[in-house]
């Protein structure tokens, strides 16, 4: 199972770090988790088309977790080749809420060649080809979610949360966590700082913790990170 960062970063715009967005590549099964602004073409850098995507999972909602969307679904409909392979998107509560309100504002998304299935993911699995995907209730929004995928190995993805007993439950002896720690110190409600993030490793072990959606405070920084902890940069890839 391949895991690809495509993007570490916020609301803020910035060149260094793109908004959040992770690919995992496995035997069977190509899986976008989040697609903020500009991920399509992230994608394109790295060699992917949205036509390589079999599931899509949205952590939450937020402009910078969602925005390119709308662009993945046009692309679909409108690029070189129309899209012919199945399409599967998974969130949280109100996810069929927020499909019918992009298609009100962009009626041209709307998939014209392709099957598209919207799984509303909460406290539950779903099986694809080599992969369970898993998500838990996290506290950000109403509707976020942190998500867990097990092939051989497992990688979880805390999308944007607070701390959270129940991504405690979720990443318990997970191989990789891809963690939101949007301040090294300071604590913003609803998000995780470096101290917070540490109690809920703490509890769920996990052999390596990527820190990501990454606020400008982390560029002046003079903490140094430790194992398991490894700062997330734009377009690291890794065998999870
Ligand atoms: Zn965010
Ligand atoms: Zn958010």
């Amino acid at each position: 199972m391949k895991l690809l960062v495509l993007g570490t970063g916020t609301a803020i715009p910035r060149i260094e770090r793109g908004s959040s967005a992770y690919l995992v590549t496995a035997r069977g099964a190509t899986v976008l988790v989040d697609v903020g602004p500009a991920v399509v073409r992230r994608l394109l850098e790295k060699g992917y088309e949205v036509d390589d995507v079999d599931v899509i999972v949205l952590t939450h909602f937020h402009v910078d977790h969602t925005a390119d969307l709308s662009t993945f679904f046009f692309a679909c409909n409108y690029g070189r080749v129309p899209r012919q392979r199945p399409l599967t998107i998974i969130g949280g509560k109100g996810l069929a809420r927020f499909y019918q309100g992009l298609c009100a504002v962009y009626p041209w998304i709307a998939p014209k060649t392709y099957d598209l299935t919207m799984v509303r993911l909460v406290n539950d699995s779903r099986k694809i080809p080599g992969l369970t995907i898993t998500t838990v209730p996290v506290n950000h929004n109403p509707e976020s979610i942190a998500v867990r995928l097990d092939g051989k190995r497992s990688v979880t993805f805390s999308g944007d949360t607070d701390v959270s007993v129940n991504l405690v439950r979720l990443a318990a002896g997970t191989d990789t966590l891809v963690a939101e720690c949007a301040f090294p110190e300071r604590k913003v409600k609803g998000h995780l700082n470096l101290a917070a993030l540490d109690r809920i490793v703490q509890r769920t072990r996990p052999k390596r913790v990527i820190l990501t959606h990454l606020y400008p405070d982390w560029d002046d920084w003079p903490g140094v990170l430790h194992a398991p902890y490894l700062l997330g940069e734009d377009g690291m890839e890794m065998e999870v």
